[in-house]
């Protein structure tokens, strides 16, 4: 927020439910400040059986736009008028921009900042250079998957314990996927340039995730999109064999940026350090 509301003050803002952990409005807030900008972001937690009329209600921007998560991604795709390829490709909307004239386009920019927080954190990391395996079936793993299949990797290695849901996945986003069951996590692994846990394992209070690393070459990525807490079990064990690390946290702020931009027309501004305030805001709430 930049200041006072006034009468022109632009509104854009992320539904969920529950959204009250959310930390998007802490880092676009931040970056409303920061830029000057006479804009406010706020969250809504619809009922289930409201989703759609509110949506249709923002039409003709009653707001800019609307972050979307859990569990609302893929009900926001098909809500919309249009969507992006890449919405498409992930099956799943994390931002949906209300335009003047009434249209509500979809678009999903979590793959986006996926490879964005690798070019952050492993920035030596070639999409292309090796087979990347995913961990997990869900709207994360698809969307990472897709973004995956974007940035050219040879191969994505699915690995989830409902096989069917990882090829349903394969089905749409074609032969490059390769899926995996639980007890194949080892062959999967073999010749990996990258590992991502896209499920819940590892999530503070949840199910610990329990993979062995040991068949993963040394100069694989290993990144884990779970942020609570920010260096999961996981992390740290790639970490102390020797691993390069990419965290949940800066995926969550680079797939941030291109709905800022959205939203508000220019790009987040540089001289507000978001990921200091959200790490605050996750140990406030920790
Ligand atoms: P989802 O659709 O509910 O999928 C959950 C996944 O976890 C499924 O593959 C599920 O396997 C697996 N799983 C859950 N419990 C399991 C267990 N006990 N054993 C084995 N597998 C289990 O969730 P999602 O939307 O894809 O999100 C996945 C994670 O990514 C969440 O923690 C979310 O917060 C995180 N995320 C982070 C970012 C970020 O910016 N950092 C962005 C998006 C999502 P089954 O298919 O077998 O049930």
């Amino acid at each position: 927020m930049s200041g006072s509301i006034t009468g022109a003050t632009a509104v854009a803002g992320v539904i969920g439910r529950p959204v009250r952990h959310s930390l998007s409005p802490i880092i676009h807030n931040a970056w409303l400040a920061a830029a000057g900008i006479d804009g406010v972001y706020v969250a809504f937690s619809p009922a289930p059986d409201r989703l759609a009329s509110l949506i249709d209600g923002l039409r003709g921007g009653a707001v800019r736009g609307l972050n979307v998560t859990i569990p609302y991604k893929e009900q926001a795709l098909a809500l919309a008028d249009r969507a992006s390829g890449r919405a498409q490709r992930a099956g799943a909307a994390n931002l949906l921009v209300f335009s003047e004239d009434g249209a509500v386009t979809a678009d999903n920019t979590d793959g986006w900042g996926l490879l964005a927080a690798f070019g952050v954190q492993a920035p030596e990391f070639r999409a292309a250079a090796a087979p990347v395996v995913i961990l997990g079936a869900g709207g994360a793993a698809r969307g990472a998957a897709a973004a995956f299949v974007d940035a050219d990797a040879p191969q994505i290695r699915l690995v989830n314990r409902t096989v069917a849901r990882a090829e349903d996945i394969a089905d749409a986003l074609g032969d490059t996927v390769r899926v995996y069951g639980w007890d194949q996590v080892a062959g999967a692994l073999a010749g990996a340039g990258a590992v991502i846990n896209a499920t819940t394992l590892g999530l503070e209070g949840g199910s610990p995730l329990e993979l062995d690393l040991t068949g993963l070459p040394p100069s694989a990525v290993v990144m884990d999109m779970v942020y609570r807490p920010l260096h999961t079990p996981l992390l740290i064990r790639a970490r102390a064999a020797g691993h390069e690390i990419v965290d949940g946290l800066e995926m969550l702020i680079r797939q941030a940026e291109p709905s800022f931009e959205a939203f508000f027309g220019v790009a987040p501004p540089r001289d507000v350090n978001v990921r200091a305030l959200a790490l605050a805001a996750l140990e406030l709430r920790a």
